[in-house]
């Protein structure tokens, strides 16, 4: 997290909560995928599809899974940093921050828009498309920065 910093105990604290989640995440894709399996099987019996086929569509599954377990993983992580950097910032009484976006060709262009903007911590600004507003981090894959606006 950039712009706070965290005593050593309380970020230890952070990255445990962090991997617990992963670990859950992961956790829950095992029952999903043996159904998803589980059912292959079944329809690729009744249908007589050979079992090299079947083998072969079954991996693709799997790496599509996975795929999406890590998708989603990675956007669970970003999101809890978002509401991290939120809850902190605005304990310490800070009230406003300037939006920061990664600064690279993936950065959507509706955050381009809106760094060096600042912002009230009470009220995020319109940051999606659809008119959804959220803070950085807290949208869809968002890789923004909220910056501490200090002394105002
Ligand atoms: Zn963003």
């Amino acid at each position: 997290m950039k712009g706070v910093r965290y005593p050593a105990a309380q970020r230890l604290a952070y990255v445990r909560l962090l991997n617990g989640l992963l670990e859950q995440l992961i956790l829950s894709l095992p029952q999903n995928f043996v159904d998803l399996v589980e059912q292959m099987v079944l329809t690729g019996l009744r249908q007589g599809s050979h079992v090299r086929d079947l083998e072969r569509s079954i991996k693709d599954k799997l790496a599509i899974a996975k795929q999406k377990a890590q998708l989603i993983a990675r956007d669970q992580v970003s999101k809890y940093s978002g509401d991290l950097t939120k809850h902190h910032q605005t304990y310490a009484g800070i009230k406003q921050y300037t939006w920061q976006t990664s600064r690279d060709e993936r950065a959507r262009p509706e955050h381009r828009v809106l760094d060096g903007q600042v912002f009230d911590w009470d009220k995020p600004p319109v940051s999606e498309k659809n008119c959804e507003r959220f803070h950085p981090r807290q949208g869809y894959r968002c890789r923004c920065d909220a910056i501490p606006v200090v002394g105002r």
